[in-house]
């Protein structure tokens, strides 16, 4: 009975080694502590014996349970241990792999550009108004003074959306919205930034493009603030070194009215493509607001006087990057953008 035992308790150990997952594990733990297992029967077998022989059997079956238990505790304990090892090895993440850089975008040209005009106007005390982008002809037209016949009011050169509407074809409305807004008596110094819409589409014209105007009306403006203020901004853009021309011209909406040029950026003023040969370049228009216009919109013209004048962002964005292409700022082409 003892050998019995003895060879059952070997088998058992060695079974238990070989366990290589919970589930064998628990087979075992089945086959011989169970209520039909091994250990079991040979305690249920003991009534078999000579009574004398039982106490002593007994405790070595239970000596062997006890074991056996303990084995099987360590056993699970040992595969879960090594489960988990397992899993967290094929979980592992590898910090060494390089990571995916995130690209950071830059500001477009136009942007810096725009951004630059109304920080050097904004220095001057200028506020910056804001107006919409869908106007009606009254604000488009009639109110600057601009002519029934004047070729902007043409349908061939802007997008009416009716006979009354239009998309703006220049930032102009901002400045007639500003002055109906104030009070009479107030001073007025704004720049209106912003789209506008014409129908032209080539190397130097977009149907959309950008505007910056401005208004100065106060008592007592001359030319002359007209032409200390922009020469300041044209020297704050272009640099030291450029010169200024203030050239005689027409608007319907200033009187007098100049055309502004800056020498050539390209050639310093020699003479070259871009130029045209001349060694100028014309870069804003500008006037004394026309009485009239300052009439229509409350303003007493014997008391108060007043400038405006007016520039395209893409042609100034053109001088200082030296684009040659306007189309360039809209293609969106990242080998352009990313050069700013
Ligand atoms: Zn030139």
């Amino acid at each position: 009975m003892e050998e019995q035992l003895e060879s059952l308790k070997k088998a058992a150990l060695q079974e238990l080694k070989e366990a290589d997952t919970l589930g064998v594990l628990n087979e075992l733990r089945v086959k011989y502590l169970g209520k039909k297992g091994s250990l079991t029967g040979v305690l249920k077998g003991l009534g078999n014996l000579q009574p004398e022989e039982r106490p002593r059997i007994g405790q070595i079956v239970n000596a062997i349970r006890t074991q056996l238990e303990m084995e099987i505790a360590n056993k699970s304990d040992e595969l879960k241990q090594a489960e988990l090892d397992k899993r967290l090895a094929s979980e592992r993440i590898d910090v060494t792999l390089p990571g995916r850089t995130s690209n950071i975008g830059s500001r477009h040209p136009l942007t810096l550009t725009l951004d630059r005009i109304k920080d050097t106007f904004m220095r001057m005390g200028f506020d910056i108004a804001d107006g919409p982008e869908v106007e009606t002809d009254y604000y488009s037209f009639e109110a600057l003074n601009l002519p029934k016949d004047h070729p902007a009011r043409d349908m061939q050169d802007s997008f009416y959306i009716t006979s009354d509407i239009l998309l703006r074809p220049h930032t102009s409305p901002v400045q007639v919205r500003t002055m109906q807004a104030a009070d009479p008596g107030q001073p007025i110094r704004i720049i209106a930034p912003g789209k506008v819409y014409r129908r032209d589409y080539d190397a130097t014209h977009s149907p959309m493009f950008h505007q910056v105007e401005g208004l100065v009306v106060d008592r007592g403006i001359r030319f002359s603030d007209l032409k200390g203020t922009l020469e300041l901004f044209i020297y704050e853009i272009f640099g030291n070194d450029v010169r200024v021309r203030f050239r005689p011209s027409f608007f319907p909406f200033t009187e007098p009215s100049a055309e502004v040029d800056v020498s050539c950026v390209m050639c310093g003023g020699k003479g070259c493509r871009v130029c045209s040969g001349t060694g100028w370049l014309e870069i804003l228009g500008s006037g004394m607001v026309h009485p009239r216009v300052l009439e229509m919109s409350r303003f007493d013209s014997d008391k108060v006087s007043g400038f405006a004048f007016g520039m395209g962002v893409e042609r100034i964005a053109m001088l200082v990057y030296g684009i040659d292409d306007l189309r360039l700022f809209y293609d969106n082409d990242l080998r352009f953008l990313r050069q700013f």
